[in-house]
């Protein structure tokens, strides 16, 4: 089915390598990580699957827009996290969504949360459904009489564009690079690029605060939010569009971070930027990691900002393919429309080598219509980026256990926190697998802390790949909270941090957002079991 998304991984099925192809595949990853994948598994053929019977069906004025079709209900159960790749492969599908609604215009989604408020049935809201965190997950559980899930794929549009203000309305089931489509004939970006661009969605980034490439300054959706508007079973909530304001209580920071628990965001007004014309970028590499932490906290602390300021550790580095010489790599970049940016960059350099830092190629600097070639170790560490997605499909089903998550804290805490991660997830992935590998890259700086990222890969033993998973994802969260990090910078909370996020929040937040849940969705029918 060439064009179409997987029913089970990521992105677009004929992206998926074949039988022989996958097992090369598998030879390089021996080689990287020295420990043997298994023979390739086929995922389970949507036709072959056997799906419960839907309990419930559209109300007839919108099933027009309503689909219940195999292949509609599988690709909407889980989100892209490590659980629902593995589930997806084995054609586990036990609580699928009964019917996928797809509206086509705003009222449509007034009408599905009116008709689903008064039938009992859940609805979980649907953008990309590149959750990690079984943020989409249609296993609801009791009192629900059915589960919808309310994909908002066909609001896509950009709707207006203010050019004085720099800002643009946009639908909020536009993916990234529908985003970035309709607002290049007007030399404007939205410039937010998580690893999931290619999939996820304007509204999916709002209700997650995703965060994005810029690494200092501006990480966050946040940032770029003017002005939301969401509808809820209680009314449409439309904020005020201003450059800022002192009016009480954000109302944007309500929709911010809620997680479909709240309303359906139907649109927002999102603060645009010129497209940069100036770039550059620098390699910076360091015998030490720690040198290089050092290095990142006084860029950090400087005042200059880069747009890329990602420390990759030498397994990280070596697994993007940026450098396979045991070094730890910085990469810098600073981005601008308007002015170039050596200054900038000559001091970064001159602050990462006063850490021991060497940039053998020197700072590449580029302006608009210059052909200077692609920034060599930038343009392998993005191109990796983006593909890595793909890649994980390959080692799910080469049976190995390959899981990524992500933190942040303040700086004084980043030492021990980095410590007690490794030797904690290396622990457990020797009890649960024997063995395994974990890399680390700091993916976002602050001036008071950082956000390491980490990813890990071990064995699988067929058929307990789950049990395997959730003790190294389990003692990965304790550690993070036990060392006072938080347990997502920028994952989201879900139904998978759930019991972590409890221990982290205060239990009076906990009961405001109860209230708050209360007076926009009273009767609970909004993705039960996610943040509260
Ligand atoms: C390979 C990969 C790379 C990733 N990289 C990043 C990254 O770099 N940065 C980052 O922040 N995250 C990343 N993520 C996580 C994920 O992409 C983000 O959480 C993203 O913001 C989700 O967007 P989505 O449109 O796919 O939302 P979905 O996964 O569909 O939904 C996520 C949550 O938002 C809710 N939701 C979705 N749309 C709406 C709406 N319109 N109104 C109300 N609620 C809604 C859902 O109910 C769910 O709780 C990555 C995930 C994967 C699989």
């Amino acid at each position: 089915m060439a064009g179409a998304l997987s029913h089970w991984g990521w992105g677009f099925a004929d992206r998926f390598p074949d039988l022989e192809a996958r097992r090369e595949m598998g030879a390089h990853v021996q080689a990287l990580l020295g420990f043997a994948p298994g023979e390739p598994r086929e995922p389970r053929p949507v036709e072959s699957l056997s799906l419960p019977a839907p309990r419930v069906t559209p109300p007839p004025a919108l099933a027009a827009g309503c689909d219940a079709s195999p292949y509609a209900r599988a690709s909407h159960s889980y989100g892209k996290g490590y659980p629902d790749l593995l589930r997806g492969l084995r054609g586990e599908f036990r609580a699928p969504p009964d019917f996928v609604a797809l509206p086509r215009e705003e009222a449509e989604v007034v009408a599905l949360l009116d008709w689903a408020a008064g039938q009992g049935v859940a609805v979980v809201p649907f953008g990309g459904g590149t959750s990690v965190v079984a943020g989409v997950e249609t296993d609801v559980g009791a009192p629900f009489r059915g589960v919808v899930s309310l994909d908002l794929r066909r609001l896509c549009r950009v709707l207006e564009v203010d050019a004085i203000s720099r800002a643009a309305r946009i639908q909020a089931g536009a993916t990234g690079p529908a985003i970035e489509a309709q607002l290049a004939p007007h030399g404007l970006s939205l410039r937010h690029y998580p690893q999931s661009f290619e999939l996820s969605t304007l509204g999916g980034w709002i209700a997650t605060r995703s965060g994005g490439h810029f690494a200092t300054l501006h990480t966050r959706i946040d940032d770029f939010t003017q002005s939301v508007r969401m509808v809820t079973p209680a009314g449409i909530l439309q904020t005020g569009r201003f450059p800022s304001s002192g009016a009480g209580p954000s109302p944007e920071h309500l929709v911010l971070g809620s997680e479909g628990t709240l309303g359906v965001v139907t649109e927002a007004w999102m603060r645009v930027q010129a497209r940069p014309r100036f770039r550059s970028s620098a390699a910076v590499h360091f015998a030490e990691l720690a040198r290089g932490v050092q290095a990142v906290r006084e860029i950090a602390q400087s005042g200059l900002y880069p747009a890329n300021c990602r420390l990759l550790d030498a397994r990280e580095a070596a697994l993007h393919a940026v450098t396979a010489d045991g070094s730890h790599v910085l990469l810098l970049g600073f981005e601008s429309a308007d002015h170039p940016n050596e200054e900038g960059m000559r001091r970064a350099v001159e602050i990462a080598a006063a850490h021991g830092g060497v940039c053998p190629a020197g700072p590449v600097h580029k302006s608009e219509g210059e052909r200077t070639g692609e920034e060599g170790t930038a343009a392998a560490w993005r191109q990796a980026f983006f593909d890595a997605p793909y890649l994980w499909n390959v080692l799910v089903s080469l049976g190995l256990i390959v899981d990524t998550f992500e933190t942040a804290c303040t700086w004084d805490r980043f030492d021990a926190l980095h410590e007690g991660v490794i030797a904690r997830v290396r622990a457990a992935m020797k009890r649960a697998c024997g063995g395994g590998r974990i890399s680390c890259r700091l993916t976002h700086v602050y001036p008071d802390g950082a956000a390491p990222y980490y990813t890990f890969l071990a064995p699988g033993r067929p058929g307990a790949e789950l049990e395997q998973w959730a003790e190294i994802k389990r003692a990965a969260c304790d550690v993070l909270v036990s060392l006072g990090a938080t347990i997502t910078h920028h994952h989201a909370v879900g139904r998978l941090h759930r019991p972590w996020y409890e221990r982290e929040r205060s239990p009076l937040l906990a009961a405001a957002l109860r209230a708050a849940k209360g007076a926009l969705d009273p009767e609970g029918i909004l993705n039960p079991g996610v943040l509260l």
